[in-house]
């Protein structure tokens, strides 16, 4: 006599999507395919660093530590339009308005390793 067996279905492949209204005072535009043409060294500084994402207690906050350097705390969420908004603690964020702790965040994204909130518009 045989168990009808209910397959385990993996029905959660895409989680809905998130939004938010609010990140951190000085966020920033940023539009990260000029930013792989202009700052392609960050950007692939990026790409080859060892890094530790955690996710914070909002869905656009991450603590990320790159080749176990001091942890920064970044906000990155998704224009509608494809676009991204983002914030990030570190010096060279603060300096130049974009660092090697987003880039990873996008790249991730892009990978479907993490998923990023929709920035809603006011
Ligand atoms: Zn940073």
């Amino acid at each position: 006599m045989k168990t009808a067996e209910s397959p385990t279905t993996i029905s959660e492949c895409s989680p809905p999507d998130q939004r938010i209204s609010h990140q951190p005072s000085g966020t920033r535009a940023l539009d990260f395919r000029q930013i792989r043409d202009k700052r392609s060294a960050t950007w692939n500084a990026a790409l080859n660093a060892s890094v530790d994402v955690t996710k914070g207690d909002r869905p656009d906050l991450f603590v990320i530590s790159i080749d176990d350097n001091w942890p920064a705390n970044c906000s990155l969420a998704e224009h509608p339009n494809g676009t991204h908004a983002g914030w990030c603690s570190c010096e060279v964020f603060q300096a130049t308005t974009v660092c090697p702790h987003l880039c990873v965040l996008r790249q991730h994204a892009a990978l479907g390793e993490l998923s990023l909130p929709i920035r809603e518009q006011r």
